[in-house]
C-alpha cells in the first residue's frame, strides 16, 4: 500500500505545517515505501548484517565495513529523494515539514538507515554556521550524497561529553591531529565525523575525513539497529579541522544534536507498528468475531492509534519551528517531544507486537525487529534523566522559552476543559520546581507534563473532536489509566481506527 495515501494524520499535518507543495514528492516515497520490493530490501539488510574487515590479505589495515545491496539500495534511495538533505538543497518554507514527512515513511522500513540520513543532515547546519573553509567543501557534497557521522561517545562516557579524553595536537598548516578513542561510532564508512577533542584551550570540536589512522577496533553486537554498523573506534593521528572556536566545542555540539533530534525517529516506528497490529485485528477472529471488533482490543488499539496520531503532529509542527532555529519555541519544544517519544515508544511496540499474539513474537511479523530497534531511542540521542535535566536546564536559562512553549499550548485554550485543567496545573508546576530545591528530583515529571500538554493541545487545534477528546481523556482526564487499552467509555474507537488506517 501506500504509506503516505493511507496515512490521514501524516497529509493533513504536511498541510498544515507547509509542505503542501511537497505533497507529490511524499506520496512517491510512499509509493515505494509500501512495495514488496522495499520490505524485502528491508529484510534482507537486516538479515545480512554488516562485517568489519581491518586488514588485507597482505596485513595492510583497511578498516571497511562490507554491507548488503539492500543496505545500499535502502540508504541510495532515502538520498535520492531527500531525506538527509531536502531543506539544505531547497530553502523555502515548509522545506523541513516535508523532509520529516519523507523520513516519516522511511524510517518504517528501517531505523538503521535512517541514522545516517538523519546525521548527515544535522552536519550540514553545523558546517554552515562554524564550518569554515571546511564548510565551502562539505555543504555541497553532504547535500549531494556523501555522509557525515558522529563520533562523540567515549569509553568513560556519552552523556559527559565535558570529560572527553581524546587529545588534539595542533600542526603547522593549522589543521589539528587527534589522538585517542571512540566508543561508539555508527556507520563508521561515513566520508567525514564530528567530533570532539581536547586542546590546550579545552574541549573542541572537529571534522576528520574517513582516513588512515582511523581504525576500527571491532563492530558492536547490539540488541537492535543490526543492519548499522556501530563500531568502536581508535584514533592514531587522524588529521582534523577544527570547527568553530577552540575550547568551545559545545556550542558546535549542541547545533548538531538538535538537529539530529527533529529526527523523524519514534513517530515512524509507532506508526509501523500500529498498521500491523490493525491490519492483524481485522483479519484474525477469535470467539466468533473479528479481534478488531472485540471491545477490549477496540480499546488497546485506539489507544496506541491516539499516540500515533499525536507523535506524527508534534514531528510535523516540529519541522515548521525549525524554519526559525532560533525560537525560542524551538529550543525547548525538541527536547520535551524528545524525552516524551523516545520514552514512549518500547512500550507501544510492544503493546502493538501482543494484538498480533504469537505470530507478533515470530522475526516473519516483522514486530520483533520494530521492538528491538524502538529501544534504541532512549540511548542514542541523549537518554530520558539526561533529555529531561535538558528541559530543566533550558527552563532556567530561558524563561523565554517556557513563556512561548505554554503561549503555544495555551491556543487551544477553550477547547476541552481537562486539557484547560491541564494547564492551569503545568504552570503551578513549573512554579514549584523553579523553587524546589531538588528540582532534578521532578525533572521527569515536567517534562512529561510539558510534553502531553503540548500534544493534547496540538489534537485538539487541529484533529477531528473524536481523536482529541480520547486524547485529552485518556492521557489528561481525571479517571485516566495507566497502561494501553484503558481508556474511558463513551470513546469513539471505531472512528478512531477508521482514520488510522482505512479498512
Ligand atoms: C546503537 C547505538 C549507536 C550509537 N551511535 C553513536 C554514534 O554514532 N556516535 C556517538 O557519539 N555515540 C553513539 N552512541 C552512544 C550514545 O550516544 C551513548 O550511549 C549515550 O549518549 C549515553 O552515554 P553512555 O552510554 O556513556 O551512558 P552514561 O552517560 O553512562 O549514562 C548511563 C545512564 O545514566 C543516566 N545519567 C547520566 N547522567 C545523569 C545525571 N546527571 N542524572 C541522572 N541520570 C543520569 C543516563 O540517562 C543513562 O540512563 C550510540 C549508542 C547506541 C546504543
Amino acid at each position: 500500500m501506500n504509506l503516505y495515501e493511507t496515512d490521514l494524520a501524516l497529509r493533513e499535518a504536511l498541510d498544515r505545517e507547509g509542505g503542501a507543495w511537497g505533497a507529490e514528492r511524499v506520496r512517491e516515497l510512499g509509493e515505494i515505501a509500501g512495495s514488496a520490493d522495499a520490505r524485502e530490501h528491508s529484510r534482507r539488510a537486516e538479515w545480512n548484517g554488516p562485517r568489519l574487515h581491518t586488514h588485507d590479505l597482505e596485513g595492510r589495515r583497511i578498516d571497511e565495513i562490507e554491507c548488503d545491496p539492500s543496505w545500499h539500495w535502502l540508504l541510495s534511495t532515502g538520498i535520492e529523494h531527500g531525506v538527509a538533505s531536502l531543506p539544505w538543497r531547497e530553502n523555502r518554507p515548509g522545506a523541513h515539514a516535508v523532509r520529516v514527512a519523507l523520513g516519516h515513511l522511511w524510517g518504517q522500513l528501517d531505523t538503521g538507515v535512517m541514522c545516517p540520513l538523519i546525521m548527515t543532515f544535522a552536519a550540514v547546519p553545523v558546517l554552515r554556521k562554524y564550518g569554515g573553509e571546511a564548510a565551502a567543501e562539505w555543504i555541497d557534497r553532504l547535500t549531494t550524497g556523501a555522509l557525515a557521522g558522529q563520533a562523540y561517545t567515549e569509553k568513560q562516557g556519552g552523556s559527559d561529553l565535558r570529560r572527553t579524553t581524546t587529545r588534539a595536537i595542533p600542526l603547522a598548516d593549522g589543521d589539528f591531529e587527534l589522538h585517542g578513542h571512540k566508543w561508539f561510532v555508527s556507520a563508521p564508512m561515513c566520508d567525514v565525523f564530528l567530533t570532539l577533542a581536547q586542546t590546550d584551550r579545552g574541549l573542541s570540536c572537529f571534522l576528520a575525513e574517513r582516513q588512515a589512522g582511523l581504525e576500527i577496533v571491532r563492530l558492536k553486537e547490539k540488541l537492535g539497529t543490526r543492519s548499522l554498523p556501530t563500531a568502536e573506534v581508535e584514533l592514531r593521528g587522524v588529521r582534523a579541522r577544527l570547527i568553530g572556536e577552540e575550547g568551545r566545542g559545545m556550542a558546535p555540539l549542541l547545533e548538531n544534536v538538535n538537529h539530529a533530534r527533529l529526527g523523524p525517529a519514534v513517530a515512524p516506528e509507532m506508526r509501523a507498528a500500529l498498521v500491523r497490529a490493525l491490519h492483524h485485528a481485522r483479519h484474525r477472529t477469535a470467539f466468533g468475531a473479528a479481534l478488531a471488533e472485540q471491545p477490549a482490543m477496540r480499546n488497546v488499539l485506539a489507544d496506541l492509534a491516539l499516540d500515533s496520531e499525536a507523535a506524527t503532529a508534534t514531528a510535523l509542527r516540529l519541522a515548521r519551528a525549525y524554519q526559525d532555529y532560533d525560537s525560542p519555541f524551538r529550543r525547548l519544544a525538541t527536547t520535551v517531544n524528545e524525552f516524551w517519544g523516545c520514552g514512549r515508544v518500547t512500550g507501544f511496540v510492544a503493546e502493538a507486537l501482543q494484538c498480533l499474539g504469537g505470530n507478533g513474537y515470530s522475526e516473519q511479523s516483522g514486530m520483533p525487529r520494530l521492538l528491538r530497534d524502538a529501544a534504541v531511542h532512549p540511548i542514542w540521542e541523549g537518554s530520558g534523566n539526561v533529555i529531561a535535566l535538558d528541559v530543566l536546564r533550558a527552563m532556567a536559562r530561558e524563561p523565554e522559552a517556557v513563556e512561548a512553549f505554554v503561549a503555544e499550548c495555551e491556543l487551544a485554550r477553550g477547547g476541552d476543559h481537562t486539557l484547560d485543567r491541564h494547564l492551569d496545573r503545568l504552570k503551578r508546576t513549573l512554579k514549584t520546581v523553579a523553587e524546589d530545591g531538588d528540582p532534578q528530583f521532578l525533572a521527569r515529571r515536567v517534562a512529561e507534563d510539558l510534553a502531553v500538554g503540548f500534544q493534547a493541545s496540538l489534537l485538539v487545534r487541529h484533529a477531528p473532536a473524536f481523536v482529541a477528546d480520547a486524547y485529552c481523556a485518556g492521557r489528561l482526564g481525571e479517571d485516566r489509566g495507566r497502561g494501553y487499552g484503558t481508556l474511558p467509555s463513551g470513546i469513539a474507537a471505531d472512528a478512531i481506527l477508521e482514520r488510522a488506517l482505512p479498512s
